[in-house]
């Protein structure tokens, strides 16, 4: 299959990159990708050779940063699509907030700026669902892509809050500068499933501490996944989809489940690594009571609360998405993956 729609992904390291642009090559695009320095190239080859790709003429490399104008022109150059994935993802407390958010908005306008420039006809942007669904609490009501979280939430962790100010700040300038650039939003909820090399993302994050023995007791807090070949797919959905532009959508596996839930489907599924796995869980008051003193707790006090009943029906309707991985799906080819790259033994 040939493609000569050159498509721009940022982030080529990523874990969430390297899913999209393993797709695109599949389907026959041209794909370009940034990285923060090229001598990060091999490492992106070696990858897309492991999984298969063996001819990788049709993939090109530029190297920027999120913080810099540099190369963003020639990045941009003949692009149709750009996929404005790159973000830094962190989940410790940063020394200096500001400085911690700054590439997230600094970037995503940065994108925006240039593709304007350069005549790009759509951008999509990996946002989060902690820009949609934070604020919402009520757990009767399904969450939706109307929702919006309060940047200001007690206990929203300042990598959520980047990303909600990030989106926020992207809207706005499609609003009042983007005329001509179409633009639409992924905002995926955890996202785990394969990795397609030994980098697995912060989300991992999730089952490694259930598997560490560093978690004695898990709290009860309630999730949602998403498979990242499924959140791969979403993104090229809402590229090419016309009725994508001017549209956030939620990628999330159907259902919920929470991390006791996880810690039992571990220790259910593969026993041989879940000898760490806590079978005691967190009273919520615990949680809340340290909350009062300790940010992490804090965050997990404000995660208890998060509505999970959420709806992933807009991608389905509007973009004929059909997730390929169920959570559990995607939990288990998660655990496959940091075994299979011996990041868990
Ligand atoms: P990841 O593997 O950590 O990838 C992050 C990418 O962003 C890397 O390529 C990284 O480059 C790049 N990056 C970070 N700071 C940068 C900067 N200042 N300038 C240029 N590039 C920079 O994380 P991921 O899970 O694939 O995340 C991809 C996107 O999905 C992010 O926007 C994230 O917020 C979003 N997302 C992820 C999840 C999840 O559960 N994983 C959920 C919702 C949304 P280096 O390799 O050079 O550091």
């Amino acid at each position: 299959m040939k493609n000569s729609e050159l498509v721009l992904v940022t982030g080529g390291t990523g874990f969430v990159s390297m899913q999209i642009i393993f797709q695109l090559l599949h389907k026959g695009y041209q794909v370009r990708t940034s990285l923060r320095s090229l001598s990060k190239k091999k490492g992106v080859i070696n990858t897309l050779k492991s999984q298969g790709i063996s001819s990788l003429d049709n993939l090109s490399f530029v190297e920027t940063e999120l913080t810099k104008d540099d190369n963003w022109e020639e990045a941009m150059k003949g692009c149709k699509y750009v996929l404005s994935v790159a973000s830094p993802v962190f989940f410790e407390v940063p020394k200096n907030e500001k400085e911690a958010i700054k590439p997230a908005v600094e970037g995503i306008l940065r994108v925006l700026k240039f593709a304007k420039k350069e005549g790009v006809k759509r951008v999509v942007m990996t946002s989060n669902f902690g820009a949609v669904g934070f604020s919402q609490t009520d757990k009767n009501i399904q969450t939706t892509e109307t929702d919006w979280t309060n940047p200001k939430e007690k206990g929203l962790s300042i990598y959520e809050k980047s990303k909600t100010l990030a989106e926020k700040a992207a809207w706005d300038f499609i609003k009042k500068e983007g005329e001509g650039l179409e633009f639409a939003t992924i905002n995926p909820v955890a996202i785990l499933g394969p990795s397609l090399n030994a980098h697995t993302s912060g989300s991992f994050n999730i089952l490694k501490h259930l598997l560490d023995g560093s978690m004695k007791a898990v709290p009860n807090i309630p999730l949602n996944i998403v498979d990242v070949r499924d959140v791969a797919d979403l993104h090229i959905r809402a590229m090419k989809n016309p009725n994508a532009n001017g549209q956030r959508f939620i990628a999330s596996a159907d259902g919920q489940i929470s991390m006791p839930e996880i810690a039992t489907f571990i220790k259910t599924e593969m026993p041989e690594i879940a000898k760490d796995t806590p079978s005691k869980t967190v009273p919520d008051w615990v949680l809340k009571a340290a909350a009062l003193f300790n940010a992490r707790a804090k965050e997990g006090s404000l995660l208890l609360k998060v509505n999970r009943y959420v709806s992933n029906a807009k991608a389905k309707d509007i973009l004929g998405w059909s997730p390929i991985a169920s959570q559990e799906e995607a939990i288990l080819a998660a655990l496959q993956s940091l075994i299979k790259y011996e990041i868990v033994k």
